[in-house]
């Protein structure tokens, strides 16, 4: 699909995977002015289904705000979505535990080096089957809380999801491997003490049989996988927090040992338990490093959804037909 400032969105097409050819000049490459998403497609019984995808098309508009991207007609995306899949039904793999990966993605393509909104955009969805993201159910992840870097402050465009976010994350997450540690934990960019987010996951903690996840607050991505385990987590009766929680706070339920289980939730990963958190040289073993009850239950439960092998009490999956 493509947009020009005179004509809107236009001259939407299926074609086959490709390079492209852009001007050296486009706005893309010089002021990253791009946003994207990420969904997947799984097989089930009962055919094809998306996991909430009119979600990822309203968050695709609201980066598009933030990025001075104009709006892209939400129903007309989706319907992109829908030619593409079904130009080959056999691209959304049938192994248990696998899925396609979809990327919906939008650059500014106008060839200018002045500082300002690009008058012309692509926006193009790119499609990849993916495994089982965890071979042998949930493995726990451990994870470095980054003290130096921050990602996202208030204001700037952490709740967007686009690409200078992800970029501004590598040096952080690279130093965090060295060491060890498959992610790290973003701190707030003001106070560098109250938990954002994972590289590319939410974080839930369960504090005392409270579960607690930051609150959105302009900094973090309102992730999908996050909104759909807080509705899990109402519809069971467990108590559930969005509000501020500190790395301080943490440490101390570590040590009076009610910091009972933490996990990140993301489309990618959908939950992944942590096993481990390092901050200022000091390690926090949470659950005994081990998968936490409440974390495998909500990991089961949520892709036992996905590949329709539990009901959908919350109409969550969008068949293909
Ligand atoms: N935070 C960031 C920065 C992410 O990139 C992602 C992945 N999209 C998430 C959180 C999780 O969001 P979702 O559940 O919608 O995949």
């Amino acid at each position: 699909l493509e947009y020009h400032a005179d004509k809107g969105w236009h001259s939407g097409r299926v074609v086959p995977y490709q390079n492209i050819s852009l001007d050296p000049a486009a706005k893309v490459f010089h002021y990253g002015q791009t946003v994207f998403e990420g969904l997947k497609a799984y097989r089930t019984e009962s055919g094809i289904k998306l996991f909430r995808p009119t979600k990822n098309f309203e968050r695709l508009n609201k980066s598009n705000a933030r990025l001075s991207i104009p709006p892209i007609d939400e129903k007309l995306a989706y319907e992109g979505l829908i030619q593409l899949l079904n130009v080959d039904r056999d691209w959304v793999p049938s192994v248990e535990g696998t899925s396609l990966y979809i990327r919906p993605f939008i650059i500014a393509t106008e060839a200018a080096l002045g500082v300002n909104p690009s008058l012309s955009y692509l926006f193009m969805i790119i499609m990849s089957p993916v495994g089982a993201y965890y071979a042998e159910g949930v493995n726990p992840v451990k994870i470095h809380v980054e003290s130096h870097f921050v990602r996202a402050v208030a204001g700037g465009v952490g709740e967007a999801k686009t690409a200078g976010n992800y970029a501004a994350g590598l040096n952080a997450q690279e130093e965090a491997k060295e060491q060890g540690y498959s992610q790290v934990l973003w701190l707030d960019g003001v106070h560098r003490k109250f938990i954002e987010e994972v590289g590319s996951m939410n974080v839930f903690f369960k504090l005392n049989g409270v579960v607690v996840t930051p609150m959105l607050n302009g900094s973090i991505l309102d992730g999908i996988t996050r909104n759909s385990v807080i509705t899990l987590l109402k519809h069971w009766g467990v108590p559930v927090e969005e509000r501020r929680v500190s790395i301080d706070e943490l440490i101390e339920a570590h040590h009076n040992g009610t910091l009972e289980e933490a996990f990140g939730t993301g489309t990618a990963a959908v939950i992944s338990p942590i096993g481990e958190l390092s901050y200022h040289g000091e390690k926090y073993v949470i659950n005994g490093g081990e998968t936490g009850e409440l974390s495998a239950k909500i990991y089961d439960t949520i892709t036992g959804i996905q590949n329709g092998k539990l009901e959908d009490p919350f109409g969550w999956l969008v068949a293909l037909d």
